[in-house]
């Protein structure tokens, strides 16, 4: 194993704190990019484990390295550019001594992914039925038939209406909810014991998406496996989540069981995260704390907490040192930071305000956005040559008005 990237003598110690037995161990992944004017350093340590049967989420804004670590694990990480080092454990074996064609027997068989666009994941000209067919054929001693009846018990199985009316329809044919279905058929084919969703819901709407939480929730707890599940989105963790890791900079910055993460917040930047999201029973009127300042820079090896320019404790050797993962007063619940002795009530660094009443005026001048009346109507031809002209009304007569620190 090599790294490239300085570490701090606290940095082993986290590595050190992954349980033995793990279904997934992963220790020390780095992963950078080298690319022709630049070097990229996407993920700088990490350190994690995900246990048999359990929904494990990977949480964290754009560029925090979640996704990239987890495919690292599907060996799907394009070297070169990219350069992946560190220990990567699946069922006690180690995948980075493995080539691809070994690779390829675990991707698709026990490890199944699913991504954020189906759309781009299926393949526009096959019917969906062949698709799900063809993971089993390739892993699976299955004859065609075989492989087509459970085709169709798999579409059934994740909700797909008259799955065997369908199992011959492309995935043009499908709404987005119905096809990243499809995609979870695919991934479940050969019952993997890992599956990883890499922010499957993001592209769909919010009732399609809590459809998608349930099905997985539901089939993980049917079939045993244990879920991946990568989001920024800290209310789908909170609701299908055992464990959370909360990333950012490539590195984790908090570990542990979801009810002591969102409970008892240890890192600032888990507590800024959970602090800055507006909830149905924050005050009418409230101003939100937000994070200052712009993600961490990955362009040079990390050698300090990458969160140092956004933290409201940041002192002088925040800067200077790599804080690894260290117990917090929770079992099993691990926090990054130089300072965790001395923070104390750690979401007290983000306070909550209300919006400064003088502000608010009763004349209407701390308006921000006005609408009033809004109509968009669509002209719409209908019909052959007796062509009808009718109108869609998408929106007809919108009043809306937001006020100065007002949530809508
Ligand atoms: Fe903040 Fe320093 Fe802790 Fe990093 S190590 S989270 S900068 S207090």
């Amino acid at each position: 194993m090599t790294s490239s990237a300085p570490t701090s003598r606290l940095t082993r110690q986290g590595a050190d704190a992954t349980t033995a037995g793990a279904l997934l161990n992963i220790q020390d992944l780095r992963v950078r990019f080298e690319l022709p004017d630049r070097t990229v350093y996407a993920a700088n340590g990490v350190d994690l484990e995900v246990r048999s049967g359990e929904v494990f989420a990977i949480v964290g804004e754009s560029g925090s390295g979640k996704s990239v670590s987890m495919l690292s694990v599907m060996g799907l990480v394009p070297t070169p550019p990219g350069v992946v080092t560190g220990s990567i454990r699946f069922q006690g074996q180690e995948l980075m001594e493995l080539n691809r064609a070994e690779m390829k027997k675990i991707r698709g068989s026990d490890i199944g992914m699913i991504f954020q666009d189906p759309m781009s994941s299926l393949n526009p000209v096959h019917p969906v039925g062949r698709q799900i067919a063809e993971a089993l054929r390739i892993h699976r001693d299955v004859s065609r038939s075989e492989a087509n009846q459970r085709a169709v018990d798999l579409l059934d199985r994740v909700g797909i209406p008259n799955a065997q009316g369908r199992v011959k329809d492309f995935p043009h044919e499908f709404s987005g909810g119905m096809r990243q279905r499809v995609m979870i058929a695919i991934a479940l084919a050969c019952s993997p014991k890992l599956l990883i969703a890499d922010e499957p819901t993001t592209a769909l709407d919010v009732t399609v998406q809590r459809q998608i939480v349930a099905l997985v929730k539901e089939l993980q707890a049917d079939l045993g496996m244990a879920v991946v599940w990568i989001t920024h989105d800290l209310g789908v963790v909170a609701e299908i989540a055992d464990r959370v890791a909360v990333m950012y900079g490539g590195r984790i910055m908090e570990t542990g069981e979801s009810r002591d993460v969102y409970g008892h917040a240890s890192h600032p930047y888990t507590s800024g995260l959970l602090r800055s999201i507006p909830r149905i029973d924050t005050p009418t009127r409230t101003l939100l704390p937000e994070i200052p300042g712009t993600p961490a820079p990955i362009l040079e090896p990390l050698a300090s907490c990458p969160f140092h320019s956004r933290c409201p404790m940041s002192a002088e050797n925040c800067s200077e040192l790599l804080p690894a993962l260290e117990e917090t007063a929770q079992t099993d619940h691990l926090s990054a930071c130089l300072h965790l002795a001395e923070i104390g009530d750690v979401s007290q660094l983000w306070p909550i305000e209300l919006a400064d009443t003088a502000d608010v005026r009763p004349d209407g001048d701390d308006v921000v956005v006005a609408v009033e009346g809004l109509k968009v109507h669509f002209p719409v031809h209908r019909g052959g040559r007796k062509r009808r002209k009718t109108v869609v009304r998408a929106l007809d007569g919108i009043d809306m008005t937001v006020h100065r620190g007002m949530t809508m």
